[in-house]
């Protein structure tokens, strides 16, 4: 499909302007059966009510769950409004799947492996939505999105949707607005959500607050066993999947399987009751994603009749109103005129070493505090 092709073909859930940063490629998927509010021409469904918006997505409708996810995404306070009055609506709807978190590196084949997976779990009957995050941050712009196009077979399966990442602001912002996301989806009814972020910084830590299970995904060889223990974010991971055991690369796959393997034996698990897992697998022949899906269910089973499921979920929904209380009280701080003043002519005299950091918070802190008695 050339980009031409793929301009044509761009949904109208896709923000209009959109920055260069917006995720995945845009293919023609499914398109969703002709239904009373789907037949509404465009002007007319930018005019939906929260109930018809929350009817839609209930009844599966792909074109409003698509809407529904650009108001989320949208930073326009009537936007957000009737965002928030949907998700309202929606949220008892919703908890009914299982979230997988998967990361790794650019080029470990996280598309690849999500379209074998999602493939092989639709096959099995079920509802696939694929969100990504993307934290917009200038060493992982344009990683995830890449030239090529991506999980262009599952995106044309009627069962699967994808969704690409929330395109700016803070990694906070667009961590918050995919856990709302998942919401939506699964009112939706989808009952897997696999939620892929790009393996260089935060984003990472934010996937593993929003799932049940994460997954890394790694290659072998290159020294990058190392760099995946040194960055901290094996830690996070349940299982680790080493990709591309293909061809003559199954000899690695399987020495680097017996490296991790005695790697992990060292850290602690994320889940309490569950020894994370090491298995390779080839994302482009399929080899190995049966067990990887076997793999998932076991920690799921393990973990519903221990209540680790239930308690990190509800844990989870907790760690989400800290996450949002920590990004306003921020932006409250830092946008407010009178911090902003004071805190440049603070600036020279912290730099010159005329005045200590801690000094300077502090009184930024105490002057923030005064004005908002
Ligand atoms: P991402 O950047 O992590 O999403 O990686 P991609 O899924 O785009 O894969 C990067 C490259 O690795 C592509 O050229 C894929 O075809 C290739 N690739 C992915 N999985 C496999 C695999 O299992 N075996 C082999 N040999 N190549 C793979």
């Amino acid at each position: 499909m050339n980009q031409k092709d793929l301009n044509e073909n761009i949904p109208e859930w896709v923000p209009e302007n959109k920055p260069e940063g917006f995720a995945t490629k845009i293919i023609k998927g499914k398109q969703t059966p002709k239904t009373k509010i789907s037949n509404l021409t465009n002007k007319e469904t930018k005019k939906l009510s929260a109930k018809e918006y929350v009817d839609g997505v209930l009844a599966g409708n792909r074109t409003i769950l698509g809407q529904t996810l650009t108001l989320i995404e949208s930073n326009s306070t009537s936007h957000q409004k009737l965002a928030h009055k949907i998700l309202k609506l929606l949220f008892p709807h919703s908890g009914n799947s299982i979230r997988i978190g998967i990361t790794g590196f650019p080029g470990a084949g996280k598309s690849t492996f999500i379209e074998a997976l999602g493939l092989h779990l639709i096959k099995q009957g079920y509802k696939v939505a694929v969100l990504a995050i993307d934290p917009s941050s200038p060493i992982s712009k344009g990683s995830i999105l890449g030239d090529k196009t991506r999980m262009e077979l599952l995106a044309r399966e009627e069962n699967c949707f994808i969704r690409p990442s929330p395109s700016s602001g803070t990694p906070g912002g667009v961590a918050r607005k995919t856990k709302e996301s998942i919401i939506v989806c699964e009112a939706a009814g989808y009952n897997i959500i696999l939620v892929e972020t790009v393996g260089v910084g935060q984003s990472e830590f934010a996937v593993r607050s929003m799932v049940d299970f994460f997954l890394l995904l790694t290659i072998p060889g290159a020294g990058d066993e190392l760099q995946e223990i040194k960055k901290g974010v094996i830690e996070l991971a349940d299982a680790l999947i080493i990709n591309k055991a293909d061809g003559d690369n199954i000899k690695r796959a399987l020495i680097a399987k017996s490296e991790f393997s005695s790697a992990l034996k060292y850290l602690t698990s994320p889940t309490t009751g569950w020894k994370p897992r090491v298995e390779i697998c080839s994302a482009l022949t399929a080899n190995g994603i049966p067990e990887i899906w076997q793999i998932i269910q076991d920690f799921v089973e393990t973990t519903k009749s221990s209540n680790v499921f239930s308690s990190r979920r509800k844990e989870q929904l907790l760690e989400w109103i800290f996450s949002i209380i920590e990004d306003e009280l921020k932006r409250h701080f830092y946008e407010n005129q009178h911090i902003k003043i004071l805190f440049e002519e603070l600036k020279p005299k912290v730099l010159n070493g005329d005045m200590l950091p801690t000094v300077a918070a502090e009184y930024l802190l105490e002057n923030y505090f005064s004005h908002n008695k």
